[in-house]
């Protein structure tokens, strides 16, 4: 255009000089020349692009040549002016060159419209040929099929899910290809489910690979059969095998115990709940079993947590083991169990299996050693029509709680009145602690007697609660909660120093009281998980009491469990001076092998056995045998709960030499004691008694010193009779 303009300027000046430039045709003659050039590129290109979709047809066949007409034109009228065959140059070349610019304008108005059409039609083909490159490799397999389900088209895809080439398949029916089992429900799908056009619905179904495998296909079926191109029903599948199985492992995990593998919490309660609306329906019945360990946090504390882990999945294939194939055992947290049994009858299954449970939890177990045991308190709760989950659940975890109340290893089935004792034991355990503080406790002692002469012996401090609404509350009511809920250990220790500073202070009172034993009930957690031997130590060093007065009653449990490290406690117990006595002794485990190895010096034996002296044909049995077995191992027997005369008289026939019961006084203060009828035969006989009288360690005189030289302690019942002492 420059050069155009500079031709048309050089030419101008000529003619007004009224001569020619031949400059001028020079450049004009180069201006047809890029003309030329630029309208080749252009048509080649146009070509090119235009040919293999066919564009030519759209536009018109001579719009490609309409350039070079005009140079054509150009050219012959700038040969005639130079050879001089035309005279009016002015006005010819304005027309030439107007003419030529026509036919340029011609051109590209006619090109600009061949290029819309080409580019409408280049921008279908690729998008044609993007969604074909996108269906052929997607991984879903699109299939068209017809309303038989005959396959008439699948993309390449289907051979990674039918494991055969796509083109092999067109011809077969679809539902051939999937598993039997699925068939009839895959022909209806595609014959019912997709009968009507636009229809569109989802299908699962399985396709078989290899002997017992398959893969989980998910089928999305929609009826284009109006659709011209389609003109079928198109199923899109999608193999959902490895999704399904992350759904599963998922669902696992959200509902199943990792350790155990057993149903956790959120799926027992479901379980239940699905268990309780059958049974509603049909009327049979339903029953939840909580087991909880007995002993599982001395195996975790002592052991560590891989064997309490060990314990605790041994223990979920032992429960597996004891119930049927349908009953769901859950794992609830921590060492708490849980049974679902359905479809009951009558009530004897269930306490078959709640029996076995405990039987089976009861086995040693071999990776832990003979020392530790674990056993299970389990809980039993059958629904009844008003029950919820909450309801059912709750009420198998208060029977549970009362079968460790009862002394573990056990099972208990569920009575409504358990419910308002679990009511009130969490009442109890809110007001325990504050009542410590306020200083609520009180100590009563109870008696302990020779039973020849009557004389006192020594006291049993037994603690109770000045509740401030409630009065008196007797042990029975709060020793278990607080034992349960840690405080006993306070308790036991404020028990400890109290009655050790108040047995001092009346020992100084009175002449007689001169070594008058009190005995001090010790739990199990004060031995095992606090300092008993501190406590006992500073208790004596604070009140000044002779640690010989001190007698430290235990339970039988207590030396059954963890022995090596219990007897090392006890020895060192021992070494302060004090008395250790087995308290209600022939409840427990009753394995005698153990007794001779602790420092024990007194046995006291339960009420259980001195109730049935004389009531029960040979009830004396029992107590006869602890009696003899106290002699042989050289301890003193106390016997207690003794409340009738009989009872003492059975006893003192079978040798036993001390007890405590109603018969001779209910616990009372201290200075209630004091004027007492075995008070006063104290009085009577310490008055007798020669300085430096040594005593047995349940406070007896020994004989040896008053009379005759007999180191035996049984003897001292000779003693009394000789002193010729009426009893009361
Ligand atoms: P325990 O150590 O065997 O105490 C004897 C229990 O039998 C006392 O009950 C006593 O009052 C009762 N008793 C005595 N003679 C008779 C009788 O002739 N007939 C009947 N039916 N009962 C009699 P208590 O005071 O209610 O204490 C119950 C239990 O509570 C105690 O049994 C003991 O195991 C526990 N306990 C009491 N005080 C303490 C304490 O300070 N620490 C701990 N750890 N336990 C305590
Ligand atoms: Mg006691
Ligand atoms: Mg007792």
């Amino acid at each position: 255009m420059i050069a155009l303009a500079s031709a048309r300027l050089l030419e101008t000046v000529a003619t007004l000089e009224g001569g020619t430039s031949s400059v001028a045709a020079c450049l004009n003659v180069l201006i047809c020349a890029g003309f030329a050039i630029a309208a080749h590129w252009d048509f080649v290109r146009s070509e090119r692009s235009v040919a293999p979709t066919g564009a030519a047809e759209t536009g018109s066949p001579l719009a490609p040549y309409t350039p070079y007409a005009g140079l054509v034109l150009s050219g012959l009228a700038l040969l005639a002016l130079h050879f001089g065959r035309i005279g009016e140059p002015g006005g010819l070349l304005a027309w030439v060159v107007t003419l030529s610019a026509a036919l340029l304008f011609a051109r590209q108005w006619l090109a600009n419209g061949e290029m819309a059409a080409n580019g409408a039609n280049l921008a279908k083909r690729a998008a044609e040929a993007r969604f074909s490159a996108l269906i052929k490799n997607s991984v879903d397999v699109i299939t068209i099929v017809g309303a038989d389900g005959t396959l008439g088209y699948l993309t390449p895809s289907a051979e990674r899910i039918f494991g055969k080439p796509a083109d092999s398949l067109v011809g077969r029916t679809i539902a051939d290809l999937v598993a039997t089992e699925d068939r009839a429900r895959l022909r209806e799908f595609i014959t019912r489910d997709l009968a009507q056009p636009g229809a569109s619905a989802t299908f699962e179904a399985r396709i078989p690979r290899g002997a017992d495998k398959h893969r989980l296909i998910e089928i999305h079926g929609t009826n284009l059969e109006l659709e011209p191109t389609v003109g079928g029903r198109v199923l899109n599948l999608r193999d959902t095998t490895d999704r399904k199985g992350l759904e599963e492992q998922l669902r696992r995990l959200a509902f199943h115990d990792p350790l155990t593998l057993l149903a956790n919490r959120a799926l027992f309660r479901d379980r239940v709940e699905h268990a309780l609306a059958v049974s509603k329906r049909g009327g049979s019945g339903v029953a939840v079993l909580f087991i909880d360990l007995d002993n599982f946090k001395k195996i975790n504390d002592s052991l560590g947590h891989g064997q309490g882990d060990r314990v605790l999945r041994t223990s979920a294939q032992r429960l597996s083991k004891s119930t049927r194939n349908g009953d769901t055992v859950a794992r609830l947290g921590g060492d708490e169990f849980a049974v679902l049994l359905e479809n009951l009858v009558g009530q004897e299954a269930v306490v078959e299996v709640a029996s076995r449970i405990v039987l089976a939890l009861q086995e040693p177990f071999a990776f832990l050693g003979s020392d530790l045991r674990v056993a299970a308190s389990v809980g039993v709760a059958f629904a009844t029509p008003n029950d919820g989950v909450e309801e059912l659940m709750r009420n198998a975890d208060v029977a549970m709680y009362s079968a460790k109340m009862q002394g573990k290893a056990r099972y208990v089935i569920f009575r409504p009145e358990m419910q308002h004792a679990a009511h009130k034991r969490l009442e109890v355990e809110a007001e325990l602690s504050r009542a410590l503080t306020e200083n609520q406790f009180r100590i009563h002692y109870q008696p302990i007697v020779e039973l020849h002469s009557g004389y006192l012996l020594g006291v049993e401090a037994l603690v109770r609660w000045q509740h401030p609404q409630r009065g008196l509350v007797a042990p029975a009511e709060f020793i278990g909660v607080a034992e349960d809920s840690g405080q006993l250990i306070a308790l036991g220790r404020w028990v400890l120093r109290q009655a050790c500073r108040e047995v001092r202070a009346w020992q100084h009172k009175l002449p007689e009281g001169r070594q008058v034993r009190v005995a001090v009930n010790a739990s199990v957690g004060q031995l095992e998980q606090s300092d008993l031997v501190a406590d006992v130590s500073h208790a004596l060093q604070e009140s000044g009491l002779d640690p010989g007065c001190l007698v430290i009653e235990i339970t039988e449990s207590v030396l059954m469990q963890n022995t090596e490290e219990t007897l090392a406690r006890l020895t060192r117990l021992k070494k302060l001076g004090v008395r250790l006595a087995i308290d209600d002794f022939g409840t427990g485990y009753s394995s005698l092998s153990y007794l001779h190895r602790f420092p024990i010096d007194i046995l006291k034996i339960d009420r259980s056995f001195i109730e049935r002296l004389g009531s029960v044909e040979d009830g004396a049995a029992l107590a006869r045998a602890i009696i003899m077995l106290g002699d042989t191992l050289g301890l003193e027997v106390v016997a207690e709960g003794i409340e009738l005369e009989h009872q003492q008289r059975k006893l003192i026939e079978l040798g036993c030499v001390a007890g405590q019961g109603y018969y001779y006084s209910r616990p009372a203060l201290l200075h209630e004691l004091e004027y007492s009828v075995h008070m006063q035969r104290r009085r009577t006989m310490a008055d007798t008694l020669p300085q430096g009288t040594r005593f047995t360690a349940t406070g007896r005189f020994m004989a040896g010193d008053l009379r005759m030289p007999d180191p035996e302690p049984a003897a001292t019942g000779t003693f009394g009779l000789e002193l010729n002492l009426k009893r009361t």
